[in-house]
């Protein structure tokens, strides 16, 4: 590169190079090249589009695109390609979409980084996330891609250590979908005198959905949870707040650091009482959800008493529930959250809580007003009615 000192000064000198964008997308259109050839089984690089690539990659590349590592070592292009040769005769499915590119670019100093998050397939029933950063170099006039990392070379930095008394919360990624979920990690330091509303998301372990996982990208790096936290981030991301910070045990408890867990384990009831809300994830929507979210509402909305609250504390109206309410309460009772975990005090007796079901949320004083005040002979044998 020229010294810029050593140049006179151009007159006009624009604040942003004109080629800076055609150059971002330029690096960025190769970087995904890498990606198409993985998926046309192209590992030798012959394909046309390909070649072009081929032309682009330093002599001196080393580091790792996807081979599944984490390895030891950066690894040799070489490598590289014969990595991914191996894992396609073992997985033929085996497939990356790309999901989201960017891309920094310093054309004086003439070094670039594209970032690619992807969603691989074909390795056994689960979707991966997966996140690339590739490094580019200017020499002479061309672009050289010189090195790679992927997801797992980050793994060590996913948790990063958690003062006594801080919790860590969810981020969501303003590149989410419902089927991308993509976090970042925030720490919460001293919670209990900070005054920053967070959300805690309460669901059933006991759903048979909690041993299935599912991979989320976790401060860039694929992160497995159960289906049912992926479900409700999913709704979440959907149909409510991406905006606020979330508290997840199964993601914020660093689970590999015995000490940590203990702590926050015992910090759990202060966690959830100090929260803005509780969010109960009660599964995705189904045909009696809206009915049944709909006769708590319209319950609310005829009740004799100045607010829930003093209804809840001992109101005594009592109302006859049509047979279609009936059926639709009875629906969104079956749920795991209440059949199985039973139903939590700290979430029912606290005005934080809310029940979501897919795109439907409502206080949980909505459901024990409910709950409290119908007659319908199939609800008083159900465990809400004990409240
Ligand atoms: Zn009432």
């Amino acid at each position: 590169m020229d010294d810029p000192s050593s140049v006179p000064t151009p007159p006009e000198t624009p604040t942003v190079p004109p080629q800076k964008k055609d150059t971002a997308a330029e690096l960025e259109r190769l970087s995904c090249l890498i990606i198409h050839a993985h998926n046309e089984r192209d590992f030798e690089f012959q394909g046309a589009d390909t070649q072009e690539l081929q032309a682009h990659i330093s002599p001196q590349w080393k580091g790792e695109i996807d081979t599944g590592g984490p390895r030891d070592r950066p690894i040799t292009w070489e490598e590289q390609t014969s990595a991914w040769k191996q894992r396609a005769e073992e997985h033929p499915d085996v497939r990356f979409d790309i999901r989201h590119v960017s891309s920094q670019v310093n054309e004086r100093s003439g070094v670039a980084k594209v970032y690619m998050e992807m969603e691989v397939s074909g390795i056994g029933g689960v979707t991966l996330h997966a996140m690339n950063e590739l490094r580019w170099r200017k020499v002479e006039r061309l672009w050289l891609l010189h090195y790679t990392l992927d997801g797992p070379t980050k793994m060590k930095f996913q948790y990063t250590q958690l003062q006594r008394g801080s919790i860590r919360l969810v981020r969501f990624s303003q590149y989410c979908t419902p089927s991308f979920i993509h976090v970042w990690m925030e720490h919460l330091p001293d919670f209990r005198k900070d005054t920053s509303p967070y959300n805690v998301l309460s669901y059933s372990p006991d759903d048979p959905k909690y041993e299935d996982l599912k991979s989320i990208m976790l401060n860039g790096r694929s992160f497995m949870v159960p289906s049912t936290v992926h479900e409700a981030l999913s709704a979440i991301v959907e149909h409510h707040r991406t905006n606020e910070g979330y508290w997840i045990d199964r993601v914020s408890i660093n689970c590999g650091d015995p000490a940590e867990r203990t702590e926050q384990l015992a910090l759990m009831p202060t966690i959830f009482s100090h929260a803005d809300r509780v969010l109960v994830w009660l599964g995705p929507e189904d045909d009696q959800t809206e009915a049944a979210f709909k006769a708590m509402r319209e319950r609310a909305a005829h009740c004799p008493y100045p607010s829930l609250e003093e209804c809840n504390a001992g109101g005594e109206h009592r109302v006859v529930s049509s047979e279609q309410e009936q059926n639709a309460m009875k629906s969104l009772l079956a749920r795991d959250y209440f059949q199985k975990a039973g139903i939590r005090p700290d979430v029912f007796q606290k005005r934080n809580g809310h029940l979501i079901c897919g795109r439907f949320m409502c206080e949980v004083g909505l459901f024990v007003h409910y709950q409290r005040t119908s007659v319908g002979p199939s609800e008083a044998a159900e465990p809400g009615s004990v409240l």
